[in-house]
């Protein structure tokens, strides 16, 4: 099985519009999908053997309404949803409950909330341990997320005593120079990984994610989604669109590119770089003294058009 999860951007709208977002979503910003372009894609995603959904954005429990519809399907197939939130709802504790009973009755078993000293910014970290607090009374797994980096700051220090010391499962991720993020001056010091490291071959767990973002554009992975301003299907990262193009097509060009992804699953994109090596010196490539992280390395070979003829021969 090649993939093993749906994972839908489903808007760029949010109740925050924090310094770092990788798809620069905001309150100003309307772009969504909808029950009526998402429910057609999951009898093929059924056929892949996907069984989750994941749902980010922006901030997805705007539509709450709408996921909730989604959900219903969704069930009906013995999936599992996961849904990832900034926590805005769980301003009260009143709020909190009204919200976690309705994610309850709708199926939905996992929340995972976002925060970091950038959120802070916008929604305090109160709201957080409420909204933490709130699903786990209700018995909905919960954990939380948060970017960090080089540059340890006090709130950084404050998060992670907190959690820890609440025994609140989470992940940590990198701070990336995607989206808003690439304005931030701190991101510099995130290109610390010397390129000897890069070369080491390492699975791409998010290839295990079939993506859709709040455009409708089905993308390899969503850290394309911010690395990109405008993608389309002339991409290398784009498939297709899903409010243009039927998803037996998108399928059929996925399926046709199934060799890379299987590279790129088991080996990162290293994979791509030793099997091509000579072919990508001979048309320029040259590895860079440092990166922040190995998407850097996917999107100066893959996210470049000179290089596409070399890349795509790997599906031959
Ligand atoms: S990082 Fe998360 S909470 Fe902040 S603007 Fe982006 S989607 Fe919203
Ligand atoms: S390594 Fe490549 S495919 Fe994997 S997440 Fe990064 S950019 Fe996407």
């Amino acid at each position: 099985m090649i993939f093993s999860s749906l994972s839908i951007s489903y808007t760029n709208k949010c109740t925050a519009a924090c310094a770092h977002c990788i798809v620069g979503a905001g309150p100003d910003k309307d772009e969504k999908l909808s029950p009526d372009l998402i429910l057609p894609v999951l009898p093929d995603c059924n056929q892949l053997g996907i069984k989750n959904l994941l749902v980010t954005g922006g901030e997805p429990i705007l539509y709450l309404d709408e996921l909730e519809s989604i959900s219903s399907e969704v069930l009906k197939s013995g999936w599992h949803i996961t849904i990832y939130s900034n926590g805005f709802w769980a301003d009260n504790e009143k709020n909190a409950a009204i919200y976690a009973a309705r994610f309850k009755k709708a199926g939905i078993n996992s929340i995972v909330i976002s925060t970091d000293r950038y959120h802070i910014d916008y929604i305090p970290f109160s709201i957080v341990q409420t909204a933490v607090d709130t699903l786990k009374a209700h018995d909905i797994n919960c954990s939380v997320m948060y970017m960090k980096d080089n540059v340890l700051s006090a709130k950084d220090l404050y998060i992670d005593q907190h959690f820890q010391k609440n025994k609140v499962s989470n992940s940590i991720y990198r701070l990336s120079p995607d989206g808003r993020g690439e304005h931030l001056p701190e991101v510099k010091s995130n290109y610390i990984i010397p390129k000897k490291n890069m070369l080491l071959k390492r699975p791409c767990h998010l290839l295990q994610q079939l993506f859709i973002n709040h455009d409708g554009n089905v993308l390899l992975c969503c850290t394309s989604s911010g690395r990109f301003k405008k993608l389309d299907s002339k991409d290398f990262y784009c498939f297709g669109n899903i409010k243009e193009d039927s998803f037996k097509t998108i399928l059929n060009k996925i399926k046709a590119f199934f060799p890379i992804i299987k590279i790129i699953k088991q080996e990162g994109p290293a994979g791509i770089y030793h099997r091509e090596k000579n072919e990508l010196e001979k048309a320029g490539f040259s590895l860079k003294e440092y990166y922040y992280a190995r998407c850097e390395l996917c999107f100066d070979i893959l996210g470049e058009q000179r290089y596409e003829e070399i890349t795509k021969s790997l599906c031959r």
